[in-house]
């Protein structure tokens, strides 16, 4: 039988909800049996691929986020929102109590740790910031939900089985870990 083939993206997010990926440990190679990595950062791949599953970290924050939600929604057959941060928005929503700029004045001006006298903001070079970090279903549909921050490591390879038996899994609440 084919394998099930995989990507996953990593967008306004820490790198918490793939390291509890990878603390799935040694239960890993048997997912692999199954399972085959097209795209992630666990991987080296440069474009993302046509997959069956697809995996979305983080929330959605600038333009190139929203792009890459995008083309994930284009690409994959199964969209999961994983984490808190995509699902809800997450630990990025605390700037949304203030507009855009002032957020880039804060982290690129006036932090104690910044060292910025000529008060330089970068504009034009990077994604453009959005108005509010927001989760990943303002903008493409998403099929499963895998609340939690990170989710757990259980939580996540449960998730495959479920898919993988052809199941869309609904986590129950007692799965659901903030660690
Ligand atoms: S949900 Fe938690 S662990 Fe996952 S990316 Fe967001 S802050 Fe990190």
């Amino acid at each position: 039988m084919a394998k099930v083939k995989l990507a996953t993206v990593w967008l306004e997010a820490c790198a918490g909800c793939h390291m509890s990926f990878l603390d799935i440990d040694d239960r890993i190679l048997g997912l692999l049996e199954k399972v085959d990595i097209m795209y992630s950062p666990v991987v080296d791949a440069k474009e993302i691929p046509k997959v069956d599953i697809g995996v979305i970290s983080g929330a959605l924050g600038n333009d190139e986020e929203v792009h890459l939600a995008k083309k994930m929604r284009e690409q994959c057959d199964i969209l999961i929102a994983w984490g808190d941060c995509a699902v809800f928005g997450g630990i990025n929503s605390m700037r949304n109590f203030m507009p855009a700029e002032e957020a880039l004045k804060k982290a690129y001006v006036d932090t104690v740790s910044t060292v910025n006298p000529e008060g330089i903001i970068p504009g034009e070079d990077i994604p453009q910031l959005l108005p509010k970090a927001i989760p990943v279903d303002q903008v493409v549909k998403v099929d499963v939900y895998v609340p939690g921050c990170p989710p757990d490591a259980d939580t996540i390879l449960w998730v495959f089985q479920e898919l993988l038996e052809g199941r869309i899994p609904k986590v129950p609440a007692e799965m659901m870990r903030y660690d």
